[in-house]
């Protein structure tokens, strides 16, 4: 089979490397030249764990290979993928324009049939866009061919993006057509072998169960944080409260960790995509409005809790951050709650220096020279009036603390993401903020 990937990106290459791996013939193609040129010469756009080498491997074997031109690649495919960048329009909507023009492209270039799959998350209704753009184009060019669509959204994530690829828990399809049906069966079945499902169902069905999915992931994250803050005004400590409803098993361990809010390219997108999708239909998202906004204020969290510590007044002060990214094992800076933090401490007149073990290139770009970087975590600290954990790398969860204190002006810690022990550290001589904890 050959199957032509559009979009080059976190979901674009993953796909394009995992389905080359199991030994289909892949074609990624991008409109970014300079990331074909990179990846070409085995330079990733993106750092993404276990990529580097299973892109390596299937480029070097000729399954996997670039392109800037879908035009140049399209002839004989049996499924184009589109992979494109859905970001948060004016309105708060999806941008389609990304998708749209790919599709277009589609039906001014195929010469066979194949089933266009949109990959990218997208409202309910997108599919029949796509669809509507294709047959526009084949009628212009009298093709006696025709072109099925399906939508089979990604449950990726990045940081385990190649585990959750090749071992998902579900694989979702919205299809028409048993043709596409039939096809996507037989693309998927090497990632199936698991037991794990994967599920036919309509299209707009298929569409909605991606934002669906992240919104109630939003939901559990912007939940735990209003109780978190809640905790710590009733004098409860949400990390009991975490584990007591946590085994619960209608309730679930996963995604109740209080924290400085959910950033990230999807959630906050894709909640506020939902909402709008909802107004459009004359349906208020009552629940997910309120998520947002909850997320929204969680991500100065941290900055409330330097005031009370520091006063208003920042000007002088100066804040090592350990982590950057919007979550560990990801250089992805997009919508990060580090972004929200600095620029407020930087408003105030504050000085930040931060240390990210992956992100800091990708940080450049988002800050330039606004905050200071350190290439070590404890020369980070060097004069600083306090620490604040932002992500939770795994090389920040157990410190040498006797250097965190001979580093630091004060010993004063702000723990993001409560993987500190509040005790442990008042005996150690450190004042300790957490996250809903005591
Ligand atoms: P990205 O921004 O990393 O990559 C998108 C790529 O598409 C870019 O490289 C861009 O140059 C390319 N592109 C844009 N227009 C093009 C065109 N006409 N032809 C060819 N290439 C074009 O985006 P991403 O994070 O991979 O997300 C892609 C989609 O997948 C989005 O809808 C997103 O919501 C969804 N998604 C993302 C994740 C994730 O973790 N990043 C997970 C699941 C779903």
């Amino acid at each position: 089979m050959k199957v032509i990937i559009v979009g080059t990106g976190y979901v674009g290459l993953v796909t394009g490397a995992c389905l080359s791996d199991v030994g289909l013939n892949v074609i990624c193609v991008d409109t970014d030249h300079k990331k074909i040129e990179n990846l070409k010469s085995g330079i990733l756009p993106i750092y993404e764990p276990g990529l580097k080498n299973i892109v390596d491997r299937n480029f070097q074997s000729g399954r996997l290979s670039f392109s800037t031109s879908l035009k140049d690649v399209i002839a004989d495919s049996d499924f184009a993928f589109i992979a494109v960048g859905t970001p948060t329009g004016e309105d708060g909507s999806a941008d389609l324009k990304y998708v749209l023009s790919v599709a277009s492209e589609i039906g001014k270039y195929a010469s066979n049939y194949l089933v266009t799959v949109t990959k990218s998350t997208v409202p309910v209704g997108t599919a029949e866009k796509v669809e509507n753009i294709i047959d526009n184009q084949l009628k212009s060019r009298n093709i006696n061919f025709s072109i099925d669509v399906a939508s089979n959204p990604e449950f990726l994530k990045e940081g385990d993006a190649i585990d959750d690829f090749m071992k998902p828990d579900r694989i979702v399809c919205g299809v028409k057509s048993e043709k596409a049906k039939n096809l996507l069966s037989k693309l998927y079945q090497p990632f199936v072998l698991n037991g794990h499902p994967l599920i036919f169902m309509d299209i707009p069905s298929a569409e909605m169960t991606k934002y669906a999915a992240n919104a109630m992931l939003a939901t559990k994250i912007s939940f735990i944080n209003d109780i978190a803050n809640l905790c710590e005004l009733t004098g409860a400590d949400v990390s009991n409260v975490r584990k007591g409803i946590g085994s619960d098993s209608r309730i679930g361990k996963s995604f109740i960790y209080p924290g400085i809010g959910y950033g990230g390219s999807c959630f906050p997108k894709d909640v506020k995509a939902l909402v709008k999708s909802g107004e459009e239909f004359g349906h208020k998202l009552r629940i997910l409005e309120a998520v947002e906004d909850v997320n929204n204020e969680q991500k100065s969290i941290l900055v409330k809790k330097i005031i009370q510590e520091f006063g208003e007044d920042l000007a002088n002060r100066s804040f090592t951050f350990w982590g950057l990214s919007f979550k560990p094992e990801t250089d992805d800076m997009r919508e990060a709650p580090s972004i929200v933090i600095a620029n407020e401490l930087l408003r105030r007149g504050a000085k930040v220096i931060a240390y990210d073990p992956i992100a800091i290139a990708e940080a450049k770009t988002v800050f330039g020279d606004r905050i200071a970087y350190s290439n070590s975590a404890y020369t980070a600290l060097k004069n600083s009036d306090a620490l604040l954990l932002i992500t939770e790398w795994r090389e920040f969860r157990s410190p040498d603390w006797s250097k965190v204190k001979s580093g630091l002006k004060n010993s004063i810690i702000f723990d993001g993401r409560n993987i500190y022990d509040r005790s442990d550290l008042k005996s150690k001589g450190f004042t300790y903020y957490g996250i809903g904890t005591k």
